[in-house]
């Protein structure tokens, strides 16, 4: 099983991502824990370049581009030989943050994204998303407060609005594939839903 785990900023991301992996562990399941942009040594450099370029603003096709670049790297040396061993995959981010950040975020052309993404992974799709959602407002204020603030997109309202809206907009055309969870809750009830969302998969 491949799950993808997904959300804007301060949504509770690592500490639930923790969590999952906890029930995996838990379940005896082998799998493999990575993110994106990210989880292989050239991937990781990508990423690097991602959040360190401030000086120079980064052009958002060729955001786009690096953040498959870093894909289609992922996807050879980790994601597709782990699923292919019959592992699972749990991934900190994937595709669904490049429509939420690019084509949300930065308003680039959906169309294009969604042709890349049939380049780099033909019809490789995760079994599941977990999306954490919440109001960018909240969400800023929390990340604020944790001192979390890595990131390459300008940090206005307007942009997380956007953000979140386009993860929302994917989660309504895939009910089957998408776990919205609210994370507006206490951390207790959203992990209770995280819960029931795994077990579903040992079905
Ligand atoms: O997952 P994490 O919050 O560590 O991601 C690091 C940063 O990369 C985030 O601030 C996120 O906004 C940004 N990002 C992005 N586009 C992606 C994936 C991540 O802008 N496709």
């Amino acid at each position: 099983k491949f799950i993808t785990l997904e959300g804007g900023e301060g949504v509770g991301k690592s500490t639930n991502l923790q969590f999952v992996t906890e029930w995996l562990r838990e379940k005896g399941i082998a799998f493999v824990q990575t993110r994106e942009p990210g989880g292989t040594p050239l991937a990781e450099e990508l990423r690097e370049l991602l959040l360190s370029r401030r000086e120079e603003a980064v052009d958002p096709t060729a955001e786009l581009l690096m953040v498959f670049a870093a894909r289609a790297q992922h996807l050879a040396q980790v994601i597709k030989p782990a699923l292919e061993r019959g592992d699972w995959v749990i991934c900190d981010r994937f595709t669904d943050a490049t429509y939420a950040y690019q084509g949300g975020g930065r308003q680039l052309d959906r169309a294009l994204i969604a042709q890349l993404e049939e380049t780099v992974q033909g019809d490789l799709r995760p079994d599941r998303v977990l999306l954490l959602d919440l109001d960018p407002q909240v969400g800023l204020e929390r990340a604020a407060s944790t001192g979390a603030a890595d990131r390459f997109e300008s940090e206005q309202l307007a942009f997380f609005q956007r953000v979140r809206a386009a993860y929302r907009e994917r989660a309504e055309a895939a009910p089957e594939r998408y776990a919205v969870v609210d994370a507006s809750r206490p951390l207790e009830q959203v992990q209770q839903q995280l819960q029931s969302e795994l077990e579903k998969l040992l079905r």
